[in-house]
C-alpha cells in the first residue's frame, strides 16, 4: 500500500440499511452507543399548494460515515499525549491506547464526530481502516458487508480516478477543516444549491 488511503461512497446506491454500521460494531466488538461507522438520514424539501393541489418536493438521502483518515486531522493536532497519530506510510489515523488518557479532546476536535469515548475503558476508539483485514488483502468489514456495494476503500488517488466524487456535500462539515480522505458520488440533492 502506498499513498493516502480513504473511502468512497456511492450515495445513490445507499439504501440506509445500516449493514455497514452493524458490521463495524460486530468486527470491533463495540459496546452499545459506540459507533465507529454510522449511517444518517438527511431529509429536506417540502410541499407547496398550487391551486387546490399540493405539490411535493421532499427528498431524503443517506450518509454512511466513519473516520476519514484526514490529511489535516484536527484530532491529531489537538491530542495532548500523541496517542492519536497518522501513519506516514498510508495516512491511516490511529489511536495508541497505551497513550490515550481519555481526555476526549479528539472527540471535541473532530468535525465528523468520529472518535468515540468508551466510558468502560476510559479511552477513545475509532475506525482503524480494518488494517488487520486490509493487510491480508481483504476489504474493511463495512465495505465487504454493504449489500448495495455502495462503499469502497483503497488508495485515494485510485478511488478518485475510478469513481470521482467530492467531500463537500450538504450534511457534512466543510472539507477545508481537515481535508478528509473521503470521496462521495453525491445524491443530486446533496449538492444542489
Ligand atoms: S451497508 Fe451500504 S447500503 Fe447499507 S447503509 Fe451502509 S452504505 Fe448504505
Ligand atoms: S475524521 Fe475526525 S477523527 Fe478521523 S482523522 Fe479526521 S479529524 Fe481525525
Amino acid at each position: 500500500m502506498a499513498g493516502q488511503v480513504g473511502f468512497h461512497v456511492e450515495q445513490d446506491r445507499c439504501i440506509g440499511c445500516f449493514t455497514c454500521q452493524i458490521a463495524c460494531k460486530d468486527k470491533n466488538d463495540l459496546e452499545v452507543g459506540q459507533r465507529w461507522r454510522r449511517v444518517e438520514e438527511i431529509a429536506g424539501g417540502g410541499y407547496t399548494r398550487v391551486g387546490e393541489a399540493i405539490r411535493g418536493n421532499v427528498y431524503a438521502y443517506w450518509i454512511s460515515i466513519s473516520c476519514n483518515h484526514c490529511q489535516d486531522p484536527l484530532c491529531v493536532k489537538n491530542c495532548p499525549t500523541g496517542a492519536m497519530y497518522k501513519r506516514p506510510e498510508d495516512g491511516v489515523v490511529l489511536v495508541d491506547e497505551r497513550k490515550c488518557i481519555g481526555c476526549r479532546y479528539c472527540t471535541w476536535s473532530c468535525p465528523y464526530g468520529a472518535p468515540q469515548y468508551d466510558p468502560g475503558k476510559g479511552k477513545v476508539g475509532k475506525c482503524n481502516f480494518c488494517l488487520d483485514l486490509v493487510e491480508k488483502g481483504e476489504e474493511p468489514a463495512c465495505v465487504a458487508a454493504c449489500p448495495m456495494r455502495a462503499l469502497h476503500a483503497g488508495d485515494l488517488e485510485e478511488l478518485a480516478r475510478k469513481y470521482g466524487g467530492t467531500s463537500a456535500i450538504k450534511g457534512l462539515p466543510d472539507p477545508k477543516l481537515t481535508k478528509p480522505s473521503l470521496l462521495i458520488s453525491p445524491h443530486r440533492h446533496a449538492v444542489d444549491k
